[in-house]
């Protein structure tokens, strides 16, 4: 290992090979090292065809090592600390590393621990969640062995990696229940700390008739705060017209979405937005450029780009920060000029194949990329969803080739 880079990525999930590749595409002779702790990589979106039990949780993970560019190197280690004045990122394992130009893409955490009991009984008494690879196959068991009864889905209020998924795997399993006859004899309650069920007002009307067709609960402005697993109740602090009570409520099994924000070692940093308590990277939302320091770019879950924390967001994301950053190493200018228009996409399940694909901007305008209305579910979204995208990710994505 060096301990200078001219290029320095750190994380090397969907958006940091995404980037390293594309940089590489367009000059092979750039200096990029990937500082990146785990050897597994994961295929996150895989995760809810896996809690509906319609894929294989072992078709979500590969090895790391088969990622990386070949003309990158990879650095097997976790950032722990920034000084950005000195162009310097300290590792898990007190290694000091210097660069030229840094991006910063480490993902979101996720914050189990805010909701009190949840740690303790996650993955049992029928607390699941598709939001890790642990979990996933935890959430269809807890669906194969539903016979009827209390079903619970939440979203907590703060931004989450795919705010669509929660809702997702919910509309799956409704329709698992109705297959097996088993809907009447269940009821299932969407709890969220969102107003709505989406930030668009023409999908959130179009979900509202899904949720409606399955008789699906709606329970808006409700935080799911303690899990208490031995007695299996849920406790809501649920806020109507300015006041907050709580309510506990009873399940037979409740898939859960945690709280998130940026991870703690960007919160505690100098790269993170002042007085946020979820601590994204300051970035320039349209260009991907630190709002303080020129050198250094974000992109993905990690960054302050708002409600856009998809891979879909990534895939718009990448380019524009690997032209901006390039811009700035050869011009030496601080400028960066292309931009990223806020694009984010939900292909949300609504049933066994049948998938309705929200794609939409910062300014919730729908920003359909096939001529079809984006309102309307369709066979030939959940196809592509579930045939063709982990394909396009595996071979054209994470390879900077698209
Ligand atoms: C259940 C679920 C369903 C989803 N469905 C969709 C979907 O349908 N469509 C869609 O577009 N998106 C979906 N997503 C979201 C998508 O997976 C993420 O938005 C995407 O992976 C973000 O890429 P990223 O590189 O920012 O983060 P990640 O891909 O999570 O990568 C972050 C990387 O940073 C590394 N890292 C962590 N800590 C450190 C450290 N200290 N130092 C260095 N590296 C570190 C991690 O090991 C990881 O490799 C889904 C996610 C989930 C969980």
């Amino acid at each position: 290992m060096k301990s200078h880079y001219q290029i320095l990525i750190v994380g090397g999930g969907n958006a940091g090979l995404s980037v390293a590749g594309q940089l590489l595409n367009r000059n092979p002779s750039l200096d990029i090292a990937i500082l990146e702790p785990s050897d597994r990589h994961y295929y996150q979106p895989g995760w809810t065809l896996v809690g509906g039990g319609t894929f294989d949780i072992n078709n979500t993970v590969r090895a790391e090592a088969d990622f990386i560019p070949d003309q990158a190197e990879w650095i097997q280690d976790s950032a722990a600390g920034f000084k950005p004045d000195n162009n310097m990122v300290i590792t898990g394992s007190g290694k000091e590393i210097l660069y030229d130009f840094m991006v910063v893409c480490a993902g979101i955490q996720l914050d189990w621990s805010l909701i009190k009991g949840l740690p303790e009984t996650l993955g049992r008494n029928g607390v699941c969640s598709n939001y890790s690879f642990d979990t996933a196959s935890y959430t269809y068991e807890c669906l194969r062995n539903f016979k009827g009864g209390k079903a619970l889905f939440t979203q907590p209020s703060s931004l989450i990696k795919c705010g669509a998924a929660p809702q997702k795997i919910m509309y799956l399993a409704a329709d698992n229940l109705r297959k097996r006859g088993l809907l009447r004899d269940s009821e299932i309650t969407f709890y969220t700390g969102k107003p709505g069920l989406l930030r668009v007002p023409e999908i959130n009307r179009a979900l509202l008739d899904i949720a409606g067709r399955y008789g699906i609960h709606l329970s808006f402005r409700s935080e799911l705060v303690e899990i208490r697993g031995e007695s299996k109740e849920a406790v809501f602090a649920i806020t109507k017209d300015e006041s907050t009570e709580q309510k506990t409520v009873p399940y037979d099994m409740i898939h859960v979405a945690p709280p998130m924000s940026a991870p703690d070692f960007i919160k505690d940093s100098p790269l993170a937005l002042k007085d946020d308590p979820q601590g994204w990277v300051d970035i320039d939302g349209e260009t991907l450029q630190h709002n303080q320091f020129s050198n250094i770019f974000s992109l993905g879950d990690v960054a302050s780009t708002g409600d856009t924390k998809t891979g879909a967001a990534v895939h718009k994301q990448a380019p524009v920060l690997v032209s901006n950053l390039l811009a700035v190493l050869k011009n030496k200018t601080s400028s960066a000029v292309t931009k990223y228009d806020g694009y984010t996409a939900c292909p949300i399940t609504t049933g066994y194949g049948s998938l309705l694909l929200a794609e939409f901007d910062h300014n919730n305008t729908l920003m359909p990329t096939f001529p079809l209305d984006p309102t309307k579910e369709r066979y030939s979204m959940w196809l592509l969803i579930k045939y063709a995208m982990p394909w396009l990710y595996w071979n054209r994505i994470l390879r900077g080739k698209s």
